[in-house]
Formats: structure tokens, sequence, C-alpha cells
């Protein structure tokens, strides 16, 4: 399929469904100013991307349940786009991305009450962008007005993200295509900053949090990924008990266990991978110890991850192993939690495992889609194949009374990204390892700039 029939099969699926007289209006993000004249680097909007495969800023989609779609893009300005890029602009819009019409977007207003005409029910975005509904109760008021010529403004307003959730949460075989790769290069990244860290230290170097998120950012680019999905974590010793600690300028020093969260985002989708390794590249016996429970919890939620599973199965399939595991290494006091059934009822793996093990994975690192199955009260959603979900149990140790010292200051999460298939699921990121040998073997290797 050439790029733009992907996007034209997901607007002729999307129009299906909006019933006779539906239309649908789906805004791009807006720019978003940083400070003074500079902007944050522009991401478009997720369902607007999912629909046209178009990344510029200022678009417009309307759909309607003829499966029509119009685009409203930036108009052509030679002067503008010496300065800020080139725009397709409207003339050439219907041949590059499949849309029946496009107009400049300075039409919108004009041009709105005119397709929303005639339509029954006009569906939207619900909460994603702010000041949509005002602008919405615009073009039907000016419909309302002209009701004494026959015109009638919908009827009904309904949230279009009902529907694109639910496809967004099967990821078709062009989506999968892109997630592998993202995940590739995400792993390429957790390698090269590993090697770094363990080279440094071996040159008598200080490694410190930002080398190794320059380590990062660099295999991210250098692949072609646009950038990351979300923020770094990089996070030396104690940081690591911090979960959503941003990579700093601490230093990672030998004893010390690094935990790094990050991922490329590539042509809109991202990639979502923790490792964590020990900064001099050996694992003390405590930390060997811990690491092997975290392993040991994330091999048995990949193993209850399948097709008809449901999504909370792998979270209570490590959360049994963590909590065993707690109580085998002392962490848990087995006087007041005498068994793992008791520990796991009294949820006394808290102060050590405050997350869920999984969260859907795509265009947005936290992806849409619900996670319980509808009409089921609250039960948790069942998988099936092409759904894509992160698997990353952890272990955070903070100094606390009762709790043996040599494990404290220690983060420990592993996360791998899994398409869910009929059979299990296929893990789209181990191209970095994380078996305690092979981190420790891949540390030793020779730091080499440009692999
Ligand atoms: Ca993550």
């Amino acid at each position: 399929m050439t790029q733009h029939t992907i996007f034209s099969a997901r607007r002729a699926r999307l129009a299906a469904q909006l019933g006779a007289g539906g239309v649908a209006i789906i805004p791009t993000a807006p720019e978003q100013r940083r400070n003074r004249d500079s902007d944050y680097p522009y991401r478009h909007d997720s369902y607007f991307y999912y629909l046209t495969g178009f990344a510029e800023p200022d678009a417009w989609l309307v759909l309607d349940a003829a499966g029509r779609s119009t685009l409203f893009c930036r108009p052509k300005d030679e002067e503008r786009e010496i300065w800020t890029g080139l725009r397709l602009g409207p003339q050439a819009a219907p041949a590059a991305l499949g849309v029946e019409a496009a107009y400049s977007v300075d039409e919108l207003e004009q041009r709105l009450p005119q397709l929303l005409a005639g339509a029954q029910a006009l569906w939207l975005p619900f909460g994603v962008h702010q000041g949509l509904f005002e602008r919405a109760e615009g073009w039907l008021e000016e419909l309302r007005a002209k009701a004494r010529a026959g015109v009638q403004p919908p009827a009904q307003l309904r949230d279009v993200c009902a529907l694109l959730d639910e496809m967004r949460l099967i990821k078709d075989g062009d989506e999968q295509r892109l997630m592998r790769r993202a995940g590739a290069i995400s792993a390429a990244g957790h390698v090269r900053a590993m090697r770094r860290c363990a080279a440094m230290l071996r040159a008598g170097q200080q490694p410190c949090e930002y080398h190794l998120e320059a380590e990062l950012l660099h295999a991210f680019r250098d692949a072609g990924a646009q950038g990351v999905a979300y923020p770094s974590i990089v996070a030396a010793g104690a940081n690591a008990c911090v979960l959503h600690y941003p990579a700093g300028s601490a230093p990672c020093r030998e004893g010390d266990i690094v935990l790094i969260d990050a991922g490329c985002e590539l042509d809109g989708y991202a990639g979502d991978i923790s490792r964590s390794f020990p900064a001099g590249g050996r694992f003390t016996a405590p930390q060997r110890a811990l690491y092997e429970v975290v392993l040991a919890a994330q091999q048995a939620a990949i193993d209850a991850c399948r097709a008809g599973a449901r999504f909370d199965a792998p979270h209570n399939a490590a959360l049994a192993i963590l909590t065993q595991g707690l109580l085998d290494l002392g962490l848990i006091d087995r006087r007041r939690h005498p068994d793992v059934q008791t520990a796991l009822a009294q949820r006394a793996y808290l102060p050590f495992y405050m997350h869920r093990t999984s969260h859907w994975l795509g265009m947005d690192v936290h992806d849409c889609g619900s996670y319980t199955e509808a009409g089921e009260k609250g039960a948790a959603r069942i998988l099936h194949p092409g759904m894509v979900l992160t698997i990353e149990p952890g272990l955070y140790v903070r100094p606390a009374e009762g709790v043996p010292e040599r494990y404290w200051n220690t983060g420990i999460r592993i996360e791998d990204d899994a398409i869910v298939t009929d059979a299990g699921c296929e893990l789209i990121t181990r191209d970095v390892p994380v078996e305690p040998n092979d981190i420790e073997a891949l540390m030793r290797q020779d730091y080499i700039l440009h692999k």
C-alpha cells in the first residue's frame, strides 16, 4: 500500500462508523510557545495524524459518513516558507494525502457551516483541544440562524475519540512495522548508554546522567527517529527510586545501579524501554538478587501475555513473583506477612512496587484505549492480536527501618514492548539484553562511537 492509501483506508473505516448524516471534525495540535518567540518542537495530534499522515500544524480534517474527506491546511506562502519551511498547501493536498478536497485554513470558519449543513450528528474529539467546543458552538449558531431557510444544525454531539481509541488500540501491519523499528532504535540507544557508562569508568572518567542521555539522543537521531517519545529518565543510584526522575547531572558511580527509561519516536510511534544496569559493568550480589526477582517477574508477565488473556493477567503474574522475592530477600517482614498469599492480599509489596506492570503503547507513550471490557463492569480488557503494551515490573528500595541496608537506594525496572499474538506476544525491544550476564558482557565490550 502506498502511504496515503493506509490513511484513506483508516478514514473509510471511521466514516463507516459515523452513522447516517454523521460528520467528524478533527483538528491537529497547535504550536506551543516555549519562551519569547521560540516554540517547542512541533508535535502533531495523534488522532489527526492517524487519519491523514499529515504532520504540519494549523490543519483540520472534516470527514463525513459517506467517506468524503476535506482537509484545511496552511496555504502556500513563499515568504513564510523561507522562514518556517515548505508547506504542502491545499492544491497539492488531494494527490499527496488522498483527500477529496482541500482548502486554506483561512477558509475554515466560512466553509465549516456549509460542510455541517444537513448533518445529523457532529463528532468531535472530546477533552483534547482547548476551545474546540466554543468554536463548534459558533458554527452551530450560524446554522441555526439559517433555520428559516430550512437548514437544521446537527441534533447530536458525539465523541469521535471513542471510535478512534478502539481503532488505534489494534495496531495494523503498517503500525507494527513502525513500532518494531522504533523498538530496535530505542534498544540501540540503551546499548550505547550502557557501554559509554562502563567505558568512562574504566578510563578513569566520571560518567554523569547527561553523558548517558546524550548517547540515547545520538542513537535515536542517528537512526532517523525524530526524537524522544517522552523525556528520558536516566537515574543513577538513589535517583532510580524517583519514578519520573528526568536525566540530570548526578554522577554514575562504581557500585550504583543506573536506571534508564527511554524510547525514541519514529514517524509518530513510540518505543519505551527500561533497563537497569551496574554503572561499572558488574552487579554486586545484593543488586543481582533484586535484579533476578524483577527479571523473573517480567518473564512471568510475558508468559501471561497472549490473546484471550486479560490485560491485568501480566500484572498479577508479576506481582506474585515480586512479592515472593521480597519475602525471600527479607524486604517484606515474614512475621507480619507469613506467606505470599497474605502478603499479596495485604499489598505488602506497595512500598517497593507502586506502579502497574503495563500500559498501552502506540503513537502516544501511554496510548489511548480502554483498559476495561465494555459492558463487564470494570473487568480488565481481553487482549487481542495487534494490541501493543509495555511489560515493566520494578522494585524500588529506599532507606527504611526494617529493610536490609544492602538493598537501599536501588531502583530496578525492566521494561519491554510486546505485540500481542495468538500464541503469546512478540517482544520488539530485545536488541538490548536483559539477562544480567548478558548485560555484564555487553558492558565489557569496547565502546565504539559509531555503532
Ligand atoms: Ca517507560
